[in-house]
């Protein structure tokens, strides 16, 4: 039951190889097998109309009662996602409990440059192995090159790689030793600071 099942919502089908990128960068950072969806379902309340655009953290309940058996969810979509006091987020995650979401609408120019949809898929790599890590408990990482640091504009999503620092690496195995998912700490997202 360690899965993590990798859930694509997005309004368009998902460029060729995009998840396949998410989905090796997790199983290589979490040691987990990742299972990738595509879901048929949208979440009908995210939208909101006034700002045009959804609201992560309703997509977030939305995600949990989606993860069909896995241990953790991680939706992936392209839809632009906000909570209350920001202009966007990349992702937002439940800290220590079982859905994340991440989205492409803020990594990039629509993938008509050359070389755009890798240097997108590689910052949605760093992106979900972030959210992911928060799900596990990690909090943010003082290593500008550690995908636990914050990265609130896409220069310190540049910045850092899709991967973890040795410390919160093995932060990791220490929290996933000592449990599983706290569903009362669910408040305490560190993204929104
Ligand atoms: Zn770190
Ligand atoms: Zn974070």
């Amino acid at each position: 039951m360690s899965e993590v099942l990798l859930l694509w919502f997005g309004q368009k089908r998902p460029a060729a190889d995009l998840l396949e990128g998410v989905r090796r960068s997790v199983e290589r950072e979490f040691d987990r097998a990742v299972r990738v969806g595509l879901s048929p379902e949208r979440p009908e309340d995210a939208f909101d109309a006034r700002r045009g655009q959804h609201s992560s953290t309703r997509i977030l309940a939305w995600l949990k009662d989606r993860h069909e058996g896995a241990h953790r969810v991680l939706g992936v979509t392209d839809a632009d996602l906000f909570i209350p006091i920001l202009t966007f987020v990349f992702g937002e995650a439940q800290l220590s409990g079982r859905a994340a979401v991440v989205s492409t609408a803020r990594l990039g120019d629509t993938p008509l440059i050359p070389g755009e949809a890798a240097r997108i898929a590689l910052r949605l790599q760093k992106e979900a192995v972030h959210e992911l890590g928060h799900t596990f408990g990690l909090l943010h990482c003082a290593d500008a090159r550690c995908a636990m640091a914050r990265s609130p504009s896409l220069r310190h999503v540049d910045a850092k790689s899709p991967v973890l620092c040795r410390a919160c690496r093995a932060r990791t195995r220490e929290l996933s030793e000592n449990g599983d998912v706290h569903e009362q700490e669910e408040h305490a997202n560190p993204d929104r600071r």
